[in-house]
This record gives C-alpha cells, sequence and structure tokens, in this order.
C-alpha cells in the first residue's frame, strides 16, 4: 500500500521575497501528479502537527524555545542568511514533521508500505540546536529517533540525494549509532562539509562539479548499496531532494529525472530484501520548478511502483 502524505499548513511558511525556497514547490510536485493522472490512484491523507515532545526528539530544548522567540506576529524575520520565519512558520514546521510521524505510524500499522510526505520546510541542514539552509527542524531524523522510541526498532537507514550534505543528519548519525547515513552531494559547495566518513555509521560520496548520472550512479552502486544491504535496514527514509537536477540553480550537477526513477527503484529493491519494503520518502531540495515536479513524479512513480 502507498500513501501521500501532506498538510496544507506547509504553504503558511514563506523566507520572504527572491527566496527560491517557495510554497509553490509543493503545489507543482501535486499538480504534477494530477496533470500526469496519478494522483486519483494514490491514497493520500493530510499530516498531523507535530508536538513540542516530538520535536525535541532531535533538538535541543533552546532551539524550539528560539523559534517560539523568533516568530514574528506579521512579516519575515531572518535568523540567518538563508533562513527566515513567518507567523507561520512553526506550524507549517509541525506538519511536515508531522507528516514523518504519521509516516512511521503508517509503515508501522500496515496501513502503508511506502509512503511519501510533500512538506515544507524541508529538514536536513537543521541541526540539533539551530535553524539552517531553509530547515527549521530535521524532519527526517526526527522520523527515525520516533521510530525507534515508540516501536523499538534497531536498524534505521537515512538515505539522501539531495545535492547538498545533509550536515543536520550528519550530526544526528553521530549520536545515533542505529541510525546508518548515506548521503551523495555535491563537493565544495553548501554547506561545505568535511568529505570524509569518518564514523562507520555513515557513508559520504562527494560528487564532482558538473557530475553527470553516470557517475552519480557509480557512487551509489558501488559503495552505498554494499553498505547498506551489510547494515540490514528494518526500515529506510529517504531524504529525497531533487536539486541535483540539471537545471536546477542551486548546484551544478547534471542529473535527469530518469535518474531519481533509477535510484528509487534501487533503493526500493534493498528495502524488499531486508525491511519488508518499508520506504519513507519525504521531500528536502529541488528549486527549478518544473524540473522537481518531473524529478519527484519519476520517484513517486518509482516508489510507489506506478507502471501506468
Ligand atoms: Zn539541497
Amino acid at each position: 500500500m502507498n500513501l501521500y502524505i501532506t498538510h496544507s499548513s506547509c504553504r503558511l511558511h514563506d523566507n520572504g521575497p527572491d527566496h527560491p525556497e517557495i510554497a509553490q514547490r509543493m503545489s507543482r510536485i501535486q499538480d504534477q501528479l494530477i496533470s500526469s493522472q496519478l494522483f486519483d490512484w494514490i491514497p493520500q491523507m493530510e499530516s498531523r502537527a507535530a508536538s513540542d515532545a516530538e520535536l525535541l526528539l532531535c533538538h535541543a530544548a533552546s532551539h524550539l524555545e528560539n523559534i517560539k522567540a523568533k516568530l514574528p506576529k506579521e512579516g519575515v524575520v531572518c535568523i540567518d542568511d538563508e533562513t527566515c520565519l513567518t507567523p507561520g512558520s512553526l506550524l507549517a514546521a509541525r506538519h511536515a514533521v508531522g507528516a514523518v510521524l504519521d509516516a512511521v505510524d503508517a509503515v508501522e500499522s500496515g496501513k502503508a508500505q511506502k509512503v511519501f510526505c510533500n512538506v515544507r520546510p524541508p529538514g536536513h541542514h537543521a541541526e540539533y540546536d539551530h535553524a539552517m539552509g531553509f530547515c527549521l527542524f530535521n524532519n527526517v531524523a526526527i522520523g527515525a529517533a520516533y521510530a525507534f522510541e515508540k516501536y523499538g526498532y534497531e536498524r534505521i537507514a537515512i538515505v539522501d540525494f539531495d545535492i547538498h550534505h545533509g550536515n543536520g543528519t550528519e550530526s544526528y548519525a553521530r549520536r545515533e549509532p542505529r541510525v546508518f547515513f548515506a548521503s551523495s552531494f555535491e563537493s565544495d559547495i553548501y554547506p561545505f562539509s568535511e568529505a570524509k566518513s569518518d564514523i562507520p555509521n555513515m557513508l559520504k560520496m562527494p560528487l564532482p562539479k558538473y557530475g553527470d548520472g553516470e557517475r552519480f550512479r557509480t557512487v551509489w552502486r558501488e559503495l552505498a548499496f554494499p553498505a547498506l544491504r551489510a547494515f540490514k535496514p528494518q526500515l529506510i527514509l529517504i531524504s529525497a531532494g531533487f536539486d541535483g537536477h540539471t537545471l536546477d540553480p542551486m548546484a551544478n550537477m547534471r542529473l535527469h529525472e530518469k535518474d531519481y526513477f533509477w535510484i528509487t527503484e534501487e533503493i526500493n529493491a534493498i528495502a524488499k530484501e531486508f525491511a519488508s519494503g518499508k520506504v519513507i520518502s519525504v521531500l528536502e531540495g529541488g528549486y527549478d520548478l518544473e524540473a522537481l515536479s518531473l524529478s519527484a513524479r519519476e520517484h513517486i512513480k518509482a516508489l510507489f511502483e506506478l507502471h501506468l
């Protein structure tokens, strides 16, 4: 069973004018699914709002208090060079996290096997004690922490193919040895992470500027998939960022929609071998609206095995 989770409140977050992380990102993905005549085939639900206690599964209390204190009554307040808050930002973030928690509940109860969370703000740059890189709370990491705590999972893989390194998820992997974090990303762009994989439960795969789909596929095929199979995940969470697309303005990679279809099929295969097919995919980046909507559509087609 497949499940698509979203919430209209995720659109309430706004980074202000001329910012690439906009609410239309979510609606363009959904519109693309509708116009491709896929949406009617996908069961859907609205996400709940994560509670304070749930946000704190992966974050310092001071971080949540800081967001609450800085939340403006009107207008836009920026908390760093690229991350801003509007009055609806905390509610938006609660629903983004809540979608992943609902997804964990759904795969655990048998309501779903594969879930796509069409949510924002994104999460993988959010650190334990501060927001950064358009991210307020780490949606995927909180989902993993919730699955460990509520359902007693022992091994969860987080797979991140966003073109920026998920530094916040790396921090989480350093605190949580039951996670295996595999990530490909373009070297020497934001957030300028170290390329070295220096802990056993993390695999970083830096990619060269202007790398193409073959380069991308090679590192996943030769490095990540064997490591994931050795780890034997009981659940796979995907940080699904589509900003490696050749048309995306935020990086220099040359990926195409078909590369996202390919990697999703490969992740599905690993989930079937070890995780009873359970995969939860959560939207991260992707800033060219047309490339984002087409890439996400191919990802969702492969994830949900929609051969229409
Ligand atoms: Zn990104």
